[in-house]
């Protein structure tokens, strides 16, 4: 059976975290964010976290050497045997470069589903966003509020802000994806690999248009999903 390798590329804001979990569930593959992973480190104050702290606050990106790290130690692991669920990864061409050495076959090769949606939309999304640090679910404290007020209605842990949430961060954050990571929707077009959704649109309809792409995929490469 062949892996399937999904990479969801987006904005800061677009849905790919909630996008990612919701396919998670549904395809048993796991979700692999740097981004969790990365405030993960700075949580637990590793030496990556320690390191990778510095970029993160100001909204710039961590260097690609950390990051490559990170995910082919991830990649390597038994629960991606099947498939896996990249969110937030790739986020530069040397990025996009490192991960397609990791596949030696052509139809194993990941393939991107990029969501896209106008800046405007995304500062409003990222400046009501509420996570919970404990099981990720994303709320905004307008547009999906949690049932239980200012704590995750399905953990109970308390929501918090993302440090990097903040209005001039988040602008910084999408100069940033415009500069570095929006030259990979060029990258995967030419080889083949890129599919794209509109992601202004409810949760539910991404979800089905990401999934039928997925599937489609799958029956070309010849997955079981
Ligand atoms: P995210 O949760 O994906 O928005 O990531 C939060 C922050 O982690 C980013 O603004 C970057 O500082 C860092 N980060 C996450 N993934 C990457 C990556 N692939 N390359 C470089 N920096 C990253």
């Amino acid at each position: 059976m062949t892996q399937q390798a999904v990479i969801l590329l987006g904005p800061p804001g677009a849905g790919k975290g909630t996008q990612a979990r919701m396919l998670a569930a549904i395809l048993g593959y796991p979700q692999i964010s740097t981004g969790d992973i990365l405030r993960e480190a700075v949580r637990n104050e590793t030496a990556l976290g320690l390191e990778a702290r510095r970029y993160m606050n100001s909204g710039a990106l961590v260097p690609d050497s950390l990051v490559d790290a990170i995910v082919k130690e991830r990649l390597g692991r038994s629960d991606c045997a099947a498939g896996f669920l990249l969110d937030g990864y790739p986020r530069t061409i040397p990025q996009a470069g490192c991960l397609e050495g990791l596949f030696a076959r052509d139809a194993e090769r990941p393939f991107a589903v990029g969501i896209h949606i106008p800046d405007g939309v995304l500062v409003n999304r990222l400046s009501g966003r509420l996570t919970c640090p404990s099981c990720g679910k994303m709320f905004h404290a307008l547009s999906s509020p949690s049932k239980a007020g200012y704590r995750c209605d399905q953990c109970g842990a308390a929501l918090v802000t993302r440090k990097d949430d903040s209005v001039e961060v988040i602008e910084e954050r999408l100069r940033v994806y415009h500069r570095e990571t929006e030259p990979l929707v060029g990258f995967y077009r030419e080889r083949g690999r890129y599919f794209e959704i509109d992601g202004d649109r409810p949760v539910e309809v991404i979800n089905e248009a990401i999934l039928q792409i997925i599937r489609t995929q799958g029956q070309n490469q010849g997955t079981t999903r």
